[in-house]
């Protein structure tokens, strides 16, 4: 079956658009196109442009780091870190919560600029700004409460003493999907921690972390704590930072390909890393799930961000007795979404980042239909202009389909059937990946059961969105390594020391 491209069904004649050419102009033109080395804004050779995915309108061109200058970006990381690691907790609490209010108070700027250079749509992106916002008051909170600990060795006498520092410079690097809330989840616990930074963000969404550096400074965070490098060749600007023995930590947000690719450059060093990978969540309904809420919770953990999250639900296993219900709401709900440039009104599904993404959900949809698998909404680009794909929902999808083994990252939900819990469960393990899953049960014997035995960091029962800054984000298997968030998320930029003292 081949997919059709449907330029009626863009419901742009619903939409308004709420946000003006000047004001795009306006928010745009006020983000610094440089590199942020040392507190200040350098230039590059070179430039890189930043599409909008909606349109493929050249929206800014940011500078273009060399690796040369990659390297100063930590030179100048490392001659902050002493003073900052120095610098007393409440005042780099006081930073942070700055920071958290600035971001606030800013959303509407900073939500325009994602949905711009990603293509989210304005309700999300200012969800966003609202989580992305929460890692700086979290960890405002953190900064003041790290601690040690006293103890008396069982055989007497020596006292064991423990104290927390700071591990030292980092590196981070960030994907496009959430280009803000990536960056704040990762500098929220850095600077909490005592740590400087050196961010460099996705190619494709530089604008967001560019702002944040302005807002940073202006929240007071001095010259060379926080360093941003934007560049078109991560990899080779990536290693030599990776490699020199004065950068402490990696912490990576991306594709596990990449991730795998950074753990071996950072082996040579032992860095101590993060790793943030990929995700092939199950989106598990049991026979006795509130339908109400598994499909609501279905709409939300597949389609938050188009679809394009780590935690989005990429295998819908429902048991037999209530699958052709379940399928039947949520195709309704989904074929009912509005798609359209994320900047009008009223719009619930933008574009796919770029025509790559496009061109994979292509693929993946066609191998699925090829193996037996039965469209029961969309399967069909949009428009002819953008990158937009129509909600899809796949029943009968054999578990051989390539979307069950690899990451969709767009707006499309396979379903599939099983019978007894174990089938249900082993169905859910099956993959490499363990970062998030989801089940739906009345029962709680059964719900905890199944959390226990599900092979993933994160579980949501009842429930498809459970990302929190107060919550230990992160995966198992090839989903990574590391915690972000939480009580968890400062030890990753802390290192403990132990101080035996003989009484
Ligand atoms: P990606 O291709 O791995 O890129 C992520 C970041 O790594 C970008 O900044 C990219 O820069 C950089 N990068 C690429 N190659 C590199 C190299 N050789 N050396 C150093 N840096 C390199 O992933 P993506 O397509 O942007 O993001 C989607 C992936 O991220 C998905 O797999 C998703 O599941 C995962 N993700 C995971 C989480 C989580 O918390 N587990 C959250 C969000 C996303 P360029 O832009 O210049 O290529």
């Amino acid at each position: 079956m081949t997919q059709s491209t449907d330029t009626t069904s863009r419901r742009s004649a619903d939409t308004i658009t709420a946000i003006t050419a000047a004001r795009i102009k306006e928010v745009v033109s006020a983000v610094p196109t440089g590199l942020f080395i040392g507190g200040k804004w350098l230039e590059a050779d070179g430039s890189v442009p930043v599409e909008d995915p909606s349109n493929g309108e050249i929206l800014a061109e940011v500078a273009d780091a060399t690796p040369a200058q990659g390297m100063l970006a930590l030179d100048a990381a490392v001659a902050a870190q002493k003073d900052w690691a120095k610098t007393d907790p409440r005042a780099r609490a006081e930073i942070l919560r700055k920071a958290f209010e600035l971001l606030v108070q800013r959303t509407e700027e900073f939500a325009l600029l994602m949905t711009l250079e990603m293509g989210k749509p304005l309700a999300e992106a200012r969800g966003e700004v609202a989580y992305g916002a929460e890692f700086f008051r979290w960890f405002s909170e953190e900064a003041v409460r790290i601690s040690g600990r006293y103890s008396i060795a069982p055989t007497g006498g020596t006292r064991l003493l423990t104290m927390k520092q700071p591990v030292g410079p980092v590196y981070a690097i960030t994907p496009w999907n959430f280009p803000l809330a990536m960056g704040t989840r990762k500098l929220g616990p850095a600077l909490a921690a005592g740590c400087a930074v050196v961010l460099k963000p996705a190619a494709q969404t530089p604008l967001t972390s560019l702002a944040l550096a302005q807002l940073l400074t202006e929240a007071g965070v001095p010259a060379g704590v926080v360093n941003v490098i934007t560049t078109s060749h991560s990899g080779e600007v990536s290693e030599p930072i990776i490699r020199d023995p004065r950068l402490r930590k990696l912490t990576f947000t991306g594709s596990t390909p990449v991730g795998q690719r950074l753990i071996e450059q950072s082996a040579q060093q032992v860095l101590k890393v993060s790793m943030e990978l990929g995700g092939n969540a199950p989106f598990v309904v049991f026979a006795d799930a509130d339908l109400d809420r598994a499909v609501d919770g279905a709409m939300l953990a597949k389609m938050r961000n188009i679809g394009e999250a780590c935690t989005a639900a990429n295998r819908f296993i429902v048991h037999e007795s209530v699958a052709a219900e379940f399928s039947q709401r949520l195709a309704e709900r989904m074929g009912d979404l509005v798609i359209g440039r994320g900047i009008d009104q009223g719009v619930q599904v933008g574009p796919l980042v770029d025509a790559a993404a496009i061109s994979k959900v292509q693929e993946l949809v066609a191998d699925a239909l090829d193996r037996g698998a039965k469209v029961l909404t969309g399967a069909r680009t949009v428009g002819d202009k953008g990158y937009f794909y129509a909600p899809t929902v796949l029943s009968d999808v054999p578990h051989t389909a390539d979307m069950f083994s690899q990451e969709i990252f767009g707006p499309v939900a396979p379903i599939t059937t099983f019978d007894t819990d174990d089938e249900g469960i082993a169905l859910a393990n099956d993959t490499e990946f363990g970062l998030v899953a989801y089940a739906f049960t009345e029962n709680l014997t059964r719900a905890l059961g199944v959390a226990e035995r599900l092979e993933t960091g994160m579980v949501g029962i009842n429930q498809g969105i459970i990302s929190n800054p107060a919550a230990p984000f992160g995966g198992v298997k090839a989903s990574g390594l590391g915690r972000e968030g939480g009580a968890e998320g400062i030890e990753e930029y802390l290192e403990t020391k132990y101080v035996g003292i003989a009484l």
